[in-house]
């Protein structure tokens, strides 16, 4: 396993800020003042759809009500260094303070009261045991919070069975991966608006096929959230 700088200080210094390493005054938690000023915000939010790039992302694939990312990935930042904490230093309880944070945010929006539930993407059950927990689920929890959705981190499940790739076209391929995922609990998304929520949106085909499944077991609109996009 990679051993950085950073990991080394957090033994020393546990209360070292996420986004700069600088250590936290006292009354500053997890990130400092000078990162919650600075970080690159994406203010998608308060953007009409048509400028929304995550909206264009997924026009013509998926219709989606609302597209929203709370921060912009951009590779050796800040960003990159907190989903790298997220992801692969046990550190999920930062992945729901974003979530928290930007749940009251939005609360502050327009945005206010227009998600029922809020849905997390499955991880891969092999990834689940090794990492020992879902970051999206994390996210997809602290999110909830202000925005009073209900939180249905089991409304989705991820197939395993079906995702031996080999030997298949591109089309059986691209019918493999959209019937990865399937709604388990279809009573709780039934004639729901959904926020549906994942780490990092990059391609956005996890999204899109999660979001297809949830439009067919019938729920009423689906919306996108990560933490960052890339
Ligand atoms: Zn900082």
């Amino acid at each position: 396993m990679k051993i950085l700088w950073t990991d080394f200080l957090h033994l020393f210094f546990p209360d070292c800020c996420y986004g700069c390493q600088g250590i936290l005054l006292s009354g500053e938690k997890k990130i400092c003042t000078t990162c919650r000023a600075n970080l690159p915000f994406t203010n998608f939010h308060k953007i009409n759809p048509q400028e929304n790039p995550i909206c264009q992302k997924f026009y013509g694939k998926m219709p989606i009500r609302y597209g929203l990312a709370f921060l912009k990935f951009t590779k050796s930042g800040k960003v990159q260094r907190m989903l790298h904490q997220i992801k692969y230093q046990n550190k999920p309880e930062l992945a729901e303070m974003l979530g928290e944070w930007y749940s009251s945010e939005l609360n502050n929006s327009e945005l206010k009261n227009q998600f029922d539930v809020v849905v997390p993407v499955p991880l891969h059950p092999k990834k689940l045991k090794i990492r020992g927990y879902n970051q999206s689920e994390y996210f997809g929890k602290g999110l909830a919070s202000y925005l009073q959705s209900h939180f249905e981190p089991s409304a989705l499940i991820r197939n395993t069975a079906t995702e031996t790739q080999t030997k298949k076209s591109r089309w059986e391929r691209w019918e493999n991966v959209s019937r990865v995922f399937e709604v388990q609990k279809p009573e709780t998304i039934k004639n729901k608006h959904i926020l549906l929520v994942d780490d990092v949106i990059t391609t956005g085909s996890t999204l899109e096929a999660c979001g297809k499944a949830l439009l067919e077991a019938e729920a009423l609109s689906v919306s996108v959230a990560a933490i960052a996009m890339a």
